[in-house]
């Protein structure tokens, strides 16, 4: 993965720190995708990839008596996890771990479950199934949420959007068969609602970037960051019905 210019990296911490969440999602839809996985060992070993600040980490910690490592490459992430852990008095049973999604240093067939909510399209969702399949159990589940065409024929400004943003993106029935071609059995999906996008991420982002924008004004690197922002909020206002996040619940044959 190419190294992001430190400068960069500065503006992406200002602006996606303080945000509740660093992608679409929400407790409920966290909570639903959990509920889909099949029997758990009673306490399992969980992997959260891309945990962010750990929204969902703090979720599944609720719901389970799991271990449950949270991996990020950003210490701002990490040190937010590990606040959250220190004050709900998880230290015992919930870790961190600084590592880049497409170099994980994890033995074949540890994880129980691989959790991962907007973030295996970093690594290229292909390439992410593989590897998580290789971290998983036989029997061991994934819970990935990825972005996904609704529709055939997306309006011209959303597709030269995505084309430029993310231009890996499938459609629902591409990415399932894309899961069973890498090995694992689809065990449901369903879509995240808009509020997901909303609630935890797209309103508290658009409350920060006027302040960021005067900040930065004098940096174009910057403002264009901030642009980028707005035009996807409005894309998605525009065009939820195009596309969206698809939460995918699967398993490794035992
Ligand atoms: N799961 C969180 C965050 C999703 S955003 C949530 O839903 O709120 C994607 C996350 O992936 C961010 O926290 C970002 O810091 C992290 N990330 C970016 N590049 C990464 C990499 N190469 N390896 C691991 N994590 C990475």
């Amino acid at each position: 993965m190419d190294e992001i210019p430190q400068f960069v990296q500065q503006v992406m911490e200002e602006l996606y720190a303080p945000l509740p969440r660093q992608g679409p999602g929400s407790p409920a839809s966290t909570r639903k995708a959990f509920s889909m996985l099949g029997p758990l060992p009673e306490q399992p070993l969980i992997l959260d990839i891309g945990c962010g600040v750990g929204a969902q980490t703090m979720e599944l910690a609720g719901l389970t008596t799991a271990h449950i490592i949270a991996l990020d490459v950003f210490d701002w992430a990490l040190d937010a996890v590990s606040e959250k852990v220190v004050a709900r008095s998880l230290t015992g049973r919930v870790h961190t771990t600084k590592q880049s999604m497409d170099a994980m240093d994890f033995r074949e067939e540890t994880f129980d479950v691989v959790w991962s909510e907007g973030a295996l399209y970093i690594m290229g969702f292909e390439n992410a199934l593989r590897a998580c399949r290789r971290f998983l159990k036989p029997g061991g589940f994934l819970a990935a949420s990825e972005l996904c065409w609704f529709r055939d024929e997306p309006p011209a400004e959303l597709l030269s959007f995505w084309r430029h943003a993310y231009p890996d993106i499938r459609s629902v029935a591409e990415t399932s068969q894309l899961i069973a071609d890498c090995g694992l059995e689809l065990l449901g999906h369903f879509t995240l609602p808009v509020r997901d996008w909303w609630d935890d991420y797209y309103t508290p982002m658009s409350r920060l970037l006027p302040r960021l924008r005067e900040k930065y004004a004098d940096s174009p690197v910057a403002v264009a960051m901030c642009d980028e922002c707005v035009t996807e909020m409005s894309l998605h206002q525009k065009y939820s019905r195009w596309y969206g996040y698809e939460f995918f619940v699967c398993q490794r044959p035992a």
